[in-house]
């Protein structure tokens, strides 16, 4: 790293210059810095994170009960066993990326409260520059590098989704989405009511509920849930057996990909039959007078959504006891009290938890120039998912939706180390992604086949993204099964690296 001085006092007063830039100290902005002093050690590099510590989503998201829904066998790197149950809550998994940070001595390469606002790429020097400003001073900052790794997760950290309801003024209580969490918020002894039923609704609701008068999950259509013992048999067995934690770690690993290989496929080619054995996976939990054809029969194929594991079924605990129910129902309007559904039913409450997703965004939100021209991702074509026609000398970690976000950061950190060697060994400053000859007249399409998989966040941001090809090279698959032999195989000297 070398730094030189400005003496302009309204720009940064330092430029501090890197070969890569990490935005990003979540669980892949870590993973990447770890890769990078293992795989490229002679790399100097900064990771910028605009929040006061690690672990983006498990470090912003404070609502009760925040855990994760996949295993973290998968969603733990691969480098360092998980010990624990499967299913980790928020604080176990910051816990292991603290001890990640410490074993590796990672800390001194990264910069909290660093807050990135632009990215300039200047083609005459091969070099980004990046403007951030200190979240805790209002100090501008800028660096440059000559590769950008953008692992900024996939949504506005700032703020969740909510829709614009009629008379949400009129409600006389709080109303919370479950990203900006209030520490103070007081639900003991009241009546909350839980709009939407995904991941987070299967979280709040149990860990809440048995505080509240009474919780109401508010749906306007059923979702999939897989209840399970937060447990692994098989890592059970293992460490019955005295195996090391190492290798635990990675044969319960491919056990679970191995019986998640499985289960995708099914989902695709017996969609019915799977779809009857996640319904038989509930029955039994809710007993038989449950009205399960309105409340827990989705319309779609299973997997076009991702299913919430629900560890030790802790959310039918919670309807069966009288604590939480399940409402189908469209929303007419708020009103003071509670919610006016098109039924005409009402529902009290004192408070409403919106638990209607993400705001996604493409980037951070931070404003790409390419050569003095502002850069717009929806004109570009993605190649894998993670580079971007006329994007120079960046990538972008979007992870899995059906597997582990991890399995895939890694295996594009990998892709990250070989391309910088391969860059280094031919003496590139520069590599674009560009459409080979063969490509001219591929279709354009939207970055994800709605077909295949289609939640509210990622349909209502298909204007906003990167567009795919019809082959599997310009495309983010969603794939882990067959991506963690293409990736690692990519040829970088294949037409469409362009270097310069
Ligand atoms: C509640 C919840 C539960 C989830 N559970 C699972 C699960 O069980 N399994 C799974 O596979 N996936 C899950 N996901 C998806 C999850 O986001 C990813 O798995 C993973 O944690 C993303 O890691 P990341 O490091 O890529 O991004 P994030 O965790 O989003 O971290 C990105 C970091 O970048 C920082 N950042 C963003 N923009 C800027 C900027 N402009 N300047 C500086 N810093 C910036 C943020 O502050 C943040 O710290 C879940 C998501 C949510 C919200």
């Amino acid at each position: 790293m070398t730094t030189t001085e400005s003496t302009d006092i309204s720009e940064p007063t330092t430029t501090e210059e890197f070969d890569v830039l990490i935005v990003g100290a979540g669980i892949s902005g870590v993973g990447g810095a770890y890769h990078l002093t293992k795989q490229s050690p002679d790399t100097s590099f900064v990771v910028l994170e605009g929040l006061d510590s690690f672990g983006g989503t498990w470090w912003m998201h404070r609502y009760p009960g925040i855990r994760s829904d996949s295993d973290l066998h998968t969603f733990g790197y691969r480098f360092k066993p998980w010990t624990g149950d499967p299913i980790a809550t928020a604080p176990e998994i910051i816990e292991y990326m603290g001890e990640v940070i410490e074993e590796n001595d990672l800390a001194q390469y990264i910069r909290y409260n660093h807050r990135v606002n632009s990215a300039q790429w200047s083609s005459d020097d091969n070099r980004w520059t990046i403007d951030a400003t200190r979240t805790d001073t209002g100090e501008a900052k800028r660096f440059t590098s000559n590769f950008l790794w953008m692992c900024q997760g996939y949504y506005r950290h700032s703020e969740g989704y909510t829709p614009d309801w009629l008379g949400m003024d009129r409600f006389e209580g709080p109303i919370v989405h479950p990203q900006t969490w209030p520490e103070d918020l007081d639900y003991a002894g009241k009546k909350v009511v839980v709009i939407g039923s995904g991941a987070t609704t299967a979280t709040v609701v149990p860990a809440i509920a048995a505080d509240c008068e009474h919780v109401t999950v508010l749906q306007r259509s059923p979702t999939f849930f897989r209840p399970g013992r937060n447990k692994d048999d098989l890592a059970e067995t293992l460490r019955e057996l005295d195996v090391d934690e190492e290798w635990i770690h990675e044969i319960v690993r491919r056990k679970i990909l191995h019986d998640q290989a499985i289960f995708t496929d099914r989902s695709f080619n017996e969609p019915e039959k799977v779809r009857q054995e996640l319904l038989d996976g509930i029955r039994p939990l809710l007993g038989p007078d449950y009205d399960i054809e309105t409340h827990f029969t989705p319309r779609y194929r299973p997997w076009r959504q991702r299913i919430a594991f629900v560890p030790d079924g802790d959310l039918f605990k919670g309807i069966t006891a009288g604590k939480a129910s399940m409402v189908t129902d469209e929303i007419k309007t708020f009103t003071e009290r509670g919610i006016l559904l098109k039924s005409g039913a009402e529902l009290e409450a004192d408070i409403i938890l919106t638990a209607t997703g993400f705001n996604m965004c493409v980037l951070g939100d931070v404003e790409f120039e390419i050569d003095g021209k502002p850069l717009v991702f929806s004109d570009t074509v993605t190649y894998r998912g993670m580079m971007f026609t006329g994007v120079p000398n960046m990538l972008w970690i979007f992870g899995y939706f059906r597997a582990s976000w991890t399995l895939r950061s890694e295996l594009l950190a990998d892709f990250v180390c070989r391309l910088l060697k391969h860059m280094a060994d031919t003496g590139s400053k520069r590599v674009d992604v560009a459409l080979r000859p063969e490509d001219e007249d591929m279709e354009l399409l939207s970055w994800i086949d709605p077909e295949n998989f289609n939640p509210g966040y990622l349909m209502r941001a298909m204007p906003i993204l990167p567009k795919r090809g019809d082959k599997r090279e310009w495309q983010h698959t969603q794939d882990y099964w067959r991506e963690k032999d293409e990736i690692p195989a990519i040829d970088l000297t294949g037409s469409e690296f362009v270097y310069g």
